[in-house]
């Protein structure tokens, strides 16, 4: 067994370094993971950047890890009824959930205002270290959560379940029952994982619509259920989705990143008293052309939602331990971690093809 961990440390914005720190002991209420892999997603992109709020560096990228219990506190063994070697996915979140700063969701006062009290947002200086995913070594603090992984399933497959459950998520705040017709925009791994939570929430019709460069990624949409795909050219995303589904969608969710064209979209597709659920963040451009209107006149439910409960990561899970689905086409890109930055930046190809579905790195 190492006695040293090796991490990621994001000194500054842009500026990754590989740093090694000695493996410490869980103590009696916590546990040491040895990571396997991480997802990486846009809001490691952003970060990398230097573009989210509640962001300090230096910090320990890595959001959604997937490891082995490696050492484990007297205690935690009891409480967790886990043993050494137990494969789990880990959820980001490690706010106290008793404080007032958690109670609403501004942080956590154990790990102060200003930071999200999360995996991948700490610094390497915080005791004992090992905060983050893009990591050889995690570690999970007594408020931790996580759920055990079928040691069977693919580390690629795996990886995607922080992805899985925002989907799984996202459908259920918009209400998707059985018979419903959905609309997603956009086709990321989170759209398609709305795609296999829409179908499994029993919706009759799913659409999709991803722009022209995004051919492989509605193709792999198809092949997780969705009815109709659409290449679409931005300036008439409604107009195109609307042809081929003409009375209007009961669900429309936007997960698109960034653009705020896709937010009057959503409320021209969506039906009369509809549900629209923002779930992408739009860097806090405001929405032109957004008039109120809109929401009145077609009596609209407009529900946003930011953090994932955990309950829909054990659906996530669950999926992806059914085997049933091609979830390893999800699994497009895969990073040691020595090439954490390489990883991180393969979410920024334009071209259609080489653009990641999902990405994740493994700590071999
Ligand atoms: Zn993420
Ligand atoms: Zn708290």
């Amino acid at each position: 067994m190492p006695d040293h961990a090796r991490l990621v440390v994001e000194t500054a914005p842009g500026t990754f370094e590989i740093r090694e720190t000695p493996i410490p002991e869980p103590g009696d209420d916590g546990a040491i993971v040895r990571l396997e892999a991480c997802g990486v997603c846009a809001t490691d992109l952003e970060i990398f950047h230097g573009d989210l709020p509640f962001v300090a560096y230096p910090l320990v990228p890595g959001h959604e890890p997937l490891g082995v219990i490696e050492r484990l506190g007297r205690n935690a063994r009891r409480r967790w009824q886990l043993s050494e070697g137990d494969r789990v996915a880990i959820k980001s979140s490690l706010g106290c959930r008793r404080c007032v700063l958690c109670s609403q969701s501004a942080g956590c006062i154990e790990f102060g205002e200003g930071r999200l009290p999360n995996y991948g947002f700490q610094s390497p200086d915080r005791a004992p270290g090992l905060w983050g995913g893009f990591a050889t070594h995690l570690y999970l603090p007594p408020q931790a959560q996580f759920f055990p992984v079928d040691p069977a399933v693919p580390t690629g497959e795996a990886s995607t379940f922080n992805a899985l459950s925002n989907g799984v998520h996202w459908v259920a705040v918009g209400g998707v029952k059985s018979g419903d017709s959905v609309v997603i925009l956009g086709p990321g791994a989170r759209g398609l994982a709305c795609v296999i939570a829409a179908r499994r929430a029993g919706a009759d019709r799913v659409v999709v619509t991803g722009l022209g460069n995004d051919r492989a990624k509605l193709e792999l949409a198809r092949d997780l259920g969705a009815d109709t795909v659409l290449a679409v050219d931005p300036d008439t995303v409604a107009e195109t989705v609307l042809d081929a589904l003409p009375s209007g969608a009961d669900i429309v969710i936007d997960t698109t990143p960034v653009a705020t064209r896709s937010i009057t979209d959503a409320l021209g597709i969506a039906r009369q008293r509809g549900t629209v659920v923002l779930a992408g963040l739009k860097g806090r451009r405001s929405v032109p052309s957004f008039f109120s209107d809109d929401v009145v006149n077609k009596e609209l439910v407009l529900r946003g939602t930011a953090s994932t409960p955990f309950a829909a990561m054990v659906d996530a899970v669950r999926i992806i331990e059914s085997r049933r689905l091609p979830l390893d086409r999800l699994a497009t890109h895969s990073f040691p971690l020595e090439e954490a930055e390489a990883g991180v930046r393969s979410l920024e190809a334009k071209r259609d093809g080489d653009r990641p579905v999902h990405v994740h790195l493994t700590m071999g």
